[in-house]
């Protein structure tokens, strides 16, 4: 791809805003050193724009009046060999925000442009340094909340998922020039690849963006968590168990029923997995608005959930209600947590559609969330219904939506392809149909893209990223 010339030069406060050791204020642009060189004595005296790249300087920043700011050490990046293949200029100076914010505007007031979000990547991407998918890369990296999902993002940030999308291009481009030549010159006796071998590639193909966009569900989960509900009625312990989860008070604790009015998302990691706790309010009849309105939430959430926690009162007899949710959640992802252990048994939960196989979907797990007893094996449970278990990083994986939405398009117009091949349709149609699958797979790595698709893809970025 070739570069594009910015006339502008973007700064922006590239660590978080607060305190900090060290704050980092980034310049990108034709003129990022020159105006560094206004505001930064470097301590030999030296000019930036007269110093070689790749170096740290170390020396002041100085206000109009020449009065010292901070100290800073500048490090020096020259076109192309820079984040964004522009000249680009870092100044690390102590953290805090009066300290970046007063750097920053000395910089803004020579005229340079404040960055918008995500600008520092977009401009990598639009000068060719990165494609779509590692830019999109760059943000899951930044936002990875588990190790897991850290290492599916770095992966694709080095190129692996895109090498993997050019080689299903190059292999399907192949495909089509042939067939291009047999529209071209159809009474030449173009024989590049016999039918068999047309159908045994496309067949190929089909084959690797079908598995391609089977890895997703393992994608999504490691990228956005797993929806966890945790239902029962009034006064079994929910909000307990949530903050015994937690191992912090967050949810309301009451002694009355019903307290929990609202749905409370929060997260943890097990075992590397990121699950997305909700606690839910009492599924009973509703009383008020209020109730009423909760009652619509945890509905959202029935449907939403991924794996769900039914908690029961250990200490009193199973009732209608008990059973209503067991219904409402039956044939989903159900771990059964008979709560209060501590207290002396009065549950019999057998009438429920148990499987008792113990770890895992469909088992019972016997805690007490006042004294935490049993919480290991809850959480061991609720990490073994992911996958039984497994949450290998192998392979390329599919994690954004965006991502799986090309591949569906891509093979619903392969698929197609294949079925005008086999019934010996019009070449036309043929053709048409792998250019639509060529086109979605150029989209996907940003070989063509649109401004609106990079607004929303960076928009999501952080200012001064
Ligand atoms: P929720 O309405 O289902 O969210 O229930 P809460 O979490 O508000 O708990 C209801 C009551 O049961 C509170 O008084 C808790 O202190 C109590 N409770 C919760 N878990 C346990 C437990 O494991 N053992 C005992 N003895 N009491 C518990």
């Amino acid at each position: 791809m070739p570069q594009i010339n910015f006339e502008d030069t973007i700064a922006a406060i590239s660590t978080p805003i607060g305190e900090g050791g060290i704050g980092i204020v980034r310049l990108s642009g034709p003129k990022a050193i020159e105006f560094v060189d206004q505001i930064f004595r470097s301590k030999s005296g030296q000019k930036l724009i007269n110093t070689k790249p790749l170096r740290v300087i170390y020396g002041h920043i100085i206000d109009e009046k020449g009065n010292r700011i901070d100290e800073a050490l500048v490090t020096l990046f020259k076109s192309p060999k820079s984040y964004t293949c522009e000249d680009l200029v870092e100044i690390s100076s102590h953290g805090g925000i009066r300290v970046t914010r007063k750097i920053l505007d000395l910089i803004l007031k020579q005229g340079v442009r404040s960055a918008e979000p995500g600008e520092f990547t977009k401009r990598a991407f639009l000068n060719g340094r990165l494609d779509l998918a590692q830019a999109e890369a760059v943000l899951d990296v930044i936002r990875a909340k588990t190790d897991a999902s850290l290492v599916i993002a770095q992966d694709q940030l080095q190129g692996h998922f895109s090498r993997e999308i050019r080689k299903l291009r190059d292999d399907l481009m192949k495909v089509y020039a042939h067939i291009e030549a047999f529209v071209d010159f159809p009474e030449e006796d173009i024989e590049v690849f016999s039918h068999d071998e047309v159908l045994k590639r496309l067949e190929e193909i089909i084959k690797h963006v079908r598995n391609l966009i089977l890895t997703y569900q393992k994608g999504e989960v490691m990228r956005e968590g797993i929806l966890t509900v945790i239902v029962g009625r009034p006064n079994v312990g929910k909000s307990s168990l949530l903050n015994a989860l937690l191992v912090r008070d967050r949810a309301i604790v009451s002694e009355f029923p019903g307290t929990t009015r609202d749905a409370l998302e929060e997260m943890i990691e097990l075992d590397g997995i990121l699950f997305r706790i909700v606690d839910t309010a009492g599924l009973g009849p509703h009383k008020d608005h209020l109730d009423q309105l909760s009652m619509e939430r945890t509905k959202k959430y029935l449907e939403q959930g991924q794996i769900f926690l039914h908690v029961l009162d250990g200490s009193s007899p199973m009732t209608e209600e008990d059973r209503n949710i067991a219904d409402l959640v039956a044939g989903k992802k159900v771990i059964t947590v008979i709560n209060k252990v501590d207290l002396l048994p009065t549950l019999t939960p057998t009438p429920l559609p148990f499987k008792g196989r113990g770890k895992g979907e469909g088992c019972i797990v016997r805690i007490s969330a006042k004294t935490r007893s049993g919480l290991s094996d809850l959480e061991r449970s609720l990490a073994g219904i992911v996958w039984n278990g497994s949450v290998h990083v192998d392979g390329v994986t599919v994690t954004r939506l965006r991502h799986k939405v090309a591949l569906e398009r891509a093979l619903e117009s392969l698929e197609s392809a294949k079925k005008v091949f086999l019934n010996k349709e019009s070449l036309e149609f043929l053709s048409f149909d792998i250019k639509t699958a060529l086109d979605a797979l150029a989209e996907l790595i940003g070989e063509v893209y649109s401004e609106d698709l990079l607004d929303v893809i960076f928009s999501e970025f952080c200012i001064g990223k």
